[in-house]
């Protein structure tokens, strides 16, 4: 059991979870639950559940050792690990435990044909191939040299190919997605020759959303299902509507204080008072994983209201404005992310003023005690 020590709490809501996958399931084949990192904060056991009871299969962690712990909890669908095997202990339980690895680089390829000549049992695996990201995965070229490789494995099979899209969520470079796309082709036609029944899995969420030809057997929805619209901003945000965020962060209000003009707002004077004001001190700050970048650019909804944030975010605290707007009392919740109401803040607006992207806002936030609710929020 864990012990926290703060005050902030994140309400992860199931129902809405539930209702991004629906929506992206109607938009593509067969979909692929991408639950690595601990769901992107939401909860790895949590969100697979509650996917399962809609029809989810097939899901993404990150670490062979999340696959465990997901198949422990009694996860029955296909538990795909986008890292693949790092540590000893990891190549010899895919030997034992029918997880699929990502499988991207010689030496990796090479740990694997050590472990399977001295395993009783086999071993599926799914080819990471490298069509633009450069980052892990196998060129087209070197395919033929690990298909020799694998010949000589035979309790190895091979049941899935996969790459990843650098540009799926940028309109303006779709070209480079259709170049990833032949890149793809030349390396499944080289693996299916081997391997006829190998499936084949490239998009994410923005090549689920925008580009059809992506798609082929299994589509692997990441930030999506958590409702980020990988569009948002963009001349192809309709391709992302309806999706809604599942995750609410709030803390309590600890202290609401007059701050008279000229008098300055916490830690190195950032922020000067230019008239009288009323200042609320909310309970979380950067050890919550509210980042200090946020410190005199965030905002927080506190009465339906967005608050500013009153100079450097604290470790434990951060001071908002609540000078206008509904009265603000002791105990009151400041909504960080969600909220109700149209000034309701969007994951897309805390990761602006953040300096970041919406998955590493989710998954910050995510590291706190989370709360569990099937409400269905009709928020967007
Ligand atoms: C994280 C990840 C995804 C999901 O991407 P989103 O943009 O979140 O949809 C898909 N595939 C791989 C290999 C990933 O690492």
């Amino acid at each position: 059991m864990s012990i926290f020590y703060n005050k902030i709490r994140v309400q992860v809501d199931l129902a809405v979870l539930r209702r991004n996958y629906r929506l992206l399931a109607g938009r593509a084949s067969r979909v692929m639950a991408v639950i690595k990192s601990d769901a992107y904060g939401h909860g790895l056991v949590e969100t697979a559940q509650a996917l399962a009871a809609e029809g989810a299969r097939d899901f993404a962690v990150g670490t062979v050792e999340e696959g465990l712990i997901l198949r422990r909890s009694g996860c029955g669908g296909r538990i795909v690990s986008l890292l693949g095997p790092v540590d000893p202990e990891e190549f010899e339980v895919l030997f034992a435990d029918p997880m699929v690895p990502f499988i991207g680089d010689f030496e990796q390829l090479g740990r694997l044909a050590d472990t399977a000549l001295v395993q009783s049992g086999t071993a599926t695996i799914c080819l990471k191939l490298d069509t633009g990201m450069s980052r892990l995965g196998f060129t087209t070229d070197q395919v033929p040299r690990v298909l020799d490789i694998l010949a000589g494995l035979p309790n190895v099979q091979v049941v899935l190919a996969a790459s990843h899209l650098a540009t799926g969520d940028e309109p303006g470079q779709a070209d480079y997605v259709n170049e990833q796309l032949a890149a793809f082709h030349r390396s499944l036609a080289l693996i299916r020759a081997a391997y006829p029944a190998v499936e084949a899995s490239l998009a994410n969420s923005g090549g689920i959303l925008a580009h059809p030809a992506t798609h082929f057997d299994l589509q692997r929805a990441g930030i999506s299902l958590y409702g980020t619209n990988p569009f948002a901003g963009t001349a192809w945000t309709d391709k992302g509507l309806g999706l809604a965020p599942a995750m609410q962060v709030s803390a309590p209000v600890l202290a609401v204080h007059p701050v008279a003009a000229g008098r300055t707002v916490s830690y190195g004077r950032t922020f000067t008072a230019e008239r009288d004001m009323r200042v609320a001190v909310v309970a979380a700050g950067y050890a919550d994983g509210y980042s200090r970048s946020l410190s005199g650019k965030g905002y927080m909804l506190l009465g339906g209201r967005r608050r500013p944030v009153l100079g450097r975010v604290c470790m434990q605290l951060t001071a908002v404005d609540v000078s206008q707007g509904p009265e603000t009392r002791v105990g009151d919740r400041a909504y960080l992310l969600g909220g109700e109401g149209p000034e309701a803040i969007s994951p897309e607006d805390l990761a602006a003023w953040w300096g970041t992207i919406t998955y590493e806002v989710f998954c910050l936030l995510g590291l706190n005690r989370r709360e569990f609710v099937s409400e269905g929020r009709a928020r967007e």
